[in-house]
């Protein structure tokens, strides 16, 4: 029998760490524990951020394990989020994405190193195009919960009448097949568009995932069902990869580890820092890479880290500080406080220092929560934030959502309490802390040899899901 050619996976993802995170989690666990090889490609500026230790840091090159391989999107400065035009940045990003992810395939195929199938992430629907351009599969990595996946699935088939219409009343209800009941408010933000708005930024994200599932639709007329890598755990989210049965979900959650950063690295001690503390003492905060705080909700942030009087770690980015704020002031203030401009998350996440965090609520960071057994607070601002609070709270059981006040700010006082209710050893506190314990348990087990992920990684790689 003829032996099969080896498979060759090309990653592309679009160049923002939340992106970029999950589907090197993927990329490099694919490439250490099956036989096929694999390239990652993202845009040359976020490229340059994540290398830029590297000589060459435009060029290709191969670590031992993945090859890196960007491509340009135009924008090799990196794009300004502040005065860009959404719907011109769409276009142009699609136009020089395509043209330059397609130079790549063909060059890596007159190389000798063909690409048999392309895993792309959101963002990027242009990219079953090049597959097709040069005749190979594609495949979606969803980097999403799989009950945000059901709830746009759901919306586009069938639900965008009623969920539109009810836009802004935060607390309807609405039943989508197999999932707990939901309400307005716990729907990814870019659902609840009222129906005369088509060019707002949000309108602009709703298009996109809807273009999205129109190619999903249109696979359904090529193979029996389309395949979606999904970048969650099969035991965490059994109702919601119920709920979408004419696609085949395939869960791949990995450990998330270090990965390429596009921010740097803080020099201070956070680490040695944490080992000096008490176990489950510490509050640590971050609302992500893109969330900008206003002045108003880190004054607020201060003042209820200052009255909760427990030892705390905070992410503040230094493309979000400003005059007077008071984080500066924080440390200085005899405050058992540290600062920080950017962490190693997981490894904060896994110390045991650590009792909480109070999160945005990025799917990256709520599955590095739940990975870790760490309880949340959570403080959704927009997108698949608020379905993934709502899950946290009410399917997992492993954190609060706190209430903000009318400008979407957490109050002081809110903070506090909230952290009361995790951190603290009363009856909700350690209910809380099993669940998120058991979570984890459950994400451990999914990525040990025989576990769900890995079991699903490996049929996906030898073709099983037909
Ligand atoms: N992150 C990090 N260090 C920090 C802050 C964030 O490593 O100081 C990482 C975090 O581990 C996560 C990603 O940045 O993987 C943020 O992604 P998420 O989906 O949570 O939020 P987004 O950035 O999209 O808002």
């Amino acid at each position: 029998m003829a032996e099969k050619a080896r498979q060759h996976y090309l990653f592309v993802t679009y160049p923002i760490q939340s992106h970029i995170n999950p589907t090197l989690h993927l990329a490099k666990h694919l490439a250490s524990s099956t036989s096929a090889a694999v390239t990652f490609s993202t845009a040359v500026s976020a490229h340059r951020r994540m290398v830029s230790s590297f000589p060459n840091a435009d060029q290709e090159f191969n670590n031992g394990l993945i090859t890196y391989l960007p491509y340009s999107d135009g924008n090799d400065e990196g794009f300004k989020r502040d005065n860009m035009d959404l719907k011109e940045h769409i276009s142009d990003f699609r136009k020089n994405g395509q043209r330059n992810v397609s130079t790549i395939v063909g060059d890596l195929a007159a190389a000798g190193r063909p690409v048999t199938c392309i895993v792309y992430t959101l963002l990027l629907n242009w990219v079953p195009d090049v597959a097709g351009e040069h005749g190979i599969p594609s495949v979606l990595y969803w980097i999403q919960p799989a009950t945000v996946f059901a709830i746009y699935y759901h919306f586009f088939h069938g639900f965008e009448s009623i969920v539109r219409a009810h836009a802004d009343e935060p607390s309807f209800t609405v039943c989508f097949p197999e999932l707990q009941p939901l309400q307005i408010r716990d729907l990814p933000s870019y659902v609840n568009v009222p129906v005369n708005d088509t060019d707002s930024f949000n309108a602009t994200i709703l298009n996109s995932f809807r273009e999205l599932f129109e190619i999903l639709d249109r696979e359904q007329e090529t193979r029996v069902k389309p395949r979606v890598l999904m970048y969650t755990f099969e035991a965490w989210e059994t109702e919601a990869l119920a709920s979408v049965s004419d696609i085949e979900i395939i869960p791949v959650g990995q450990w998330p580890n270090n990965t390429g950063y596009l921010f740097k690295e803080d020099e201070k001690k956070y680490m040695e820092w944490l080992d000096t503390k008490v176990e489950g003492s510490v509050v640590y905060i971050s609302f992500g890479s893109l969330s900008v705080m206003k002045k108003e909700q880190k004054e607020e942030m201060v003042r209820g880290l200052k009255e909760s009087k427990r030892p705390f770690l905070w992410v503040v980015r230094k493309d979000n500080r400003e005059e007077g704020d008071g984080v500066v002031e924080i440390e200085e203030g005899g405050d058992d406080g540290m600062v920080v401009e950017w962490c190693d998350q997981v490894r904060v996440l896994a110390h045991s220092a650590v009792g909480c965090f109070v999160t945005h609520c990025g799917w990256n960071s709520t599955l590095e929560s739940l990975v870790c057994g760490v309880p949340m607070v959570a403080v959704p601002q927009w997108s698949d934030q608020c379905t993934n609070a709502k899950l946290v709270e009410s399917l997992w059981g492993c954190g609060v959502r706190s209430e903000v006040d009318g400008e979407g700010v957490l109050q002081g006082e809110e903070l506090v309490r909230c952290l009361e209710l995790v951190i603290v050893e009363g009856e909700k506190g350690v209910e809380i802390m099993n669940k998120a314990k058991n979570w984890r348990d459950k994400a451990l087990e999914a990525v040990s040899e025989g576990g769900s992920s890995d079991v699903n990684l490996k049929a996906f790689v030898d073709d099983k899901f037909h």
